[in-house]
């Protein structure tokens, strides 16, 4: 395989990814987009794409207060967007390296492709979430796969670099080798597979359920090849979103809960992530709000209601585990570190770096009704896996559960994944190496 361009190392660091979004507007209805509802519906105040002044003042701001040094910029559907040369030449100019998250169909026109590599786009990421009919039918436009498969000769001969994106819905597990192995004759970098997590519009939908839903024990069984297939091919994979034990032990490496994603170069800072998911910043209309300091992100990004369940949630978790007097300090400390943490980021004082990250995956998680088995009680590595999605587990209930047992309880969240090789792309050699 080609590796010109990068390198690949274990040394584990904080991302500088930001993410935008242009607009929910596609040219495909995905069963799972997180973004459906605001797709479908033209009056939806974030279905619009925004100006070009105002995509460009967010990547200025990405780069000049947040430090941002690359961007995934997204739709919707990020090439239809009729600027997007400009957009991708500004973040160029400016320092900001230029990923568009894609499905590429626009892409089989092969001038939109060089005109899109000319314009400077660092990679793509395209999103390969199924093969043929069963691709068609998942995004609901007949024929797409075809044109998906002609972009991606379009973005080979462009010598564009390209990752993949796969959601694994249930019809797509059988044809997960045939991806990977597309990904691997392509010569994709990395691929990326993202199990059931529904957010935004997806949260508590009830398009979902067994019916299209993968169940993480079927997952297991047909990603376990997969992961093998991918390390015998030197590319770098990535599982989202799965409870930790849901992987044999050789592939908790490649797992990426919400505690691991700020170590995922290719994932997004949680920092300016939380400023561009605010509603000015998505939205075609109306001013961009201040950027947030990174001291108070979990603060100033949790709405009321989600704090309020946060507390509850740490209380009563708090009282199930503890019911005596006699909880040990160690796991205590766990449980208060939150509220300790939150204070001292409000007063701006002996916080790690890394710590504002971590909190803020538990503001996530917390976002997302995501809950344990009992069985995790006896997991060593509770501490860094966010156990089920709310939304899962009121599909499946959490059995799948199976508890991991090292005789020593973990804290790091890069416990595992510091044994995975990462691919760093020449231009962050510099302080990713
Ligand atoms: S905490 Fe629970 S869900 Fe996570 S690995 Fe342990 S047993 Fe599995």
């Amino acid at each position: 395989m080609n590796t010109a361009g990068y390198k690949k190392t274990q040394k584990r660091v904080l991302n500088r990814r930001a993410v935008m979004w242009l607009g929910q507007t596609c040219n495909l209805r995905c069963q799972f987009c997180y973004f459906l509802e605001r797709i479908e519906s033209a009056s939806h105040k974030e279905h619009p794409f925004m100006t070009l002044e105002k995509a460009k003042a967010i990547c200025s701001c990405l780069f000049d207060f947040y430090h941002n040094n690359a961007i995934d910029i997204q739709g919707g559907e990020p090439t239809l967007y009729k600027e997007i040369l400009e957009l991708t030449q500004h973040c160029r100019t400016i320092g900001l390296l230029p990923t568009l998250i894609t499905n590429a169909i626009l892409l089989s026109n092969r001038s939109r492709c060089s005109d899109l590599k000319a314009a400077g786009v660092r990679d793509l990421l395209i999103s390969v979430h199924g093969l043929g009919d069963n691709y068609d039918s998942l995004v609901g436009v007949k024929g797409a796969s075809k044109k998906q498969m002609k972009a991606l000769e379009n973005i080979i001969a462009e010598g564009i670099p390209f990752r993949f994106n796969c959601v694994l819905s249930k019809t797509t597990l059988p044809e997960l080798m045939a991806i990977s192995e597309l990904a691997h004759s392509t010569g994709a970098r990395v691929v990326n597979f993202i199990t059931f997590n529904p957010f935004e519009d997806q949260h508590n939908s009830d398009k979902l359920s067994a019916g299209n839903v993968a169940n993480y024990t079927d997952v297991k069984s047909y990603l376990t090849p997969v992961m093998d297939f991918l390390e015998d091919v030197g590319i770098e994979c990535n599982v989202r979103y799965l409870p930790m034990c849901l992987a044999e032990e050789r592939h908790r490496k490649n797992i990426y809960n919400f505690q691991q994603n700020p170590y995922d170069l290719h994932e997004w800072d949680y920092v300016s992530w939380s400023w561009t998911a605010l509603k000015p910043q998505r939205m075609r209309d109306g001013e961009l709000t201040k950027p947030i300091d990174r001291r108070t992100i979990s603060l100033e990004t949790m709405q009321f209601p989600v704090a309020l369940k946060f507390a509850t949630d740490a209380i009563q978790k708090l009282i199930r585990t503890y019911p005596g007097t006699r909880a040990p300090i160690e796991a205590l400390y766990r449980d208060v570190s939150f509220v300790v943490n939150t204070v001292k980021q409000k007063l701006g004082k002996g916080v790690r770096e890394e710590n504002f990250y971590r909190e803020n995956a538990l503001v996530r998680t917390s976002q997302c009704d995501y809950c344990y088995s009992d069985k995790c009680k006896r997991c060593s590595v509770q501490e860094i896996c966010d156990g089920f999605h709310g939304d899962y587990a009121s599909i499946f209930g959490t059995d799948d559960a199976r508890a991991i047992e090292l005789g020593l309880k973990i804290y790091d969240p890069a416990y595992y994944i510091s044994k995975q090789e990462k691919v760093v792309e020449e231009e962050d050699y510099d302080w990713a190496l």
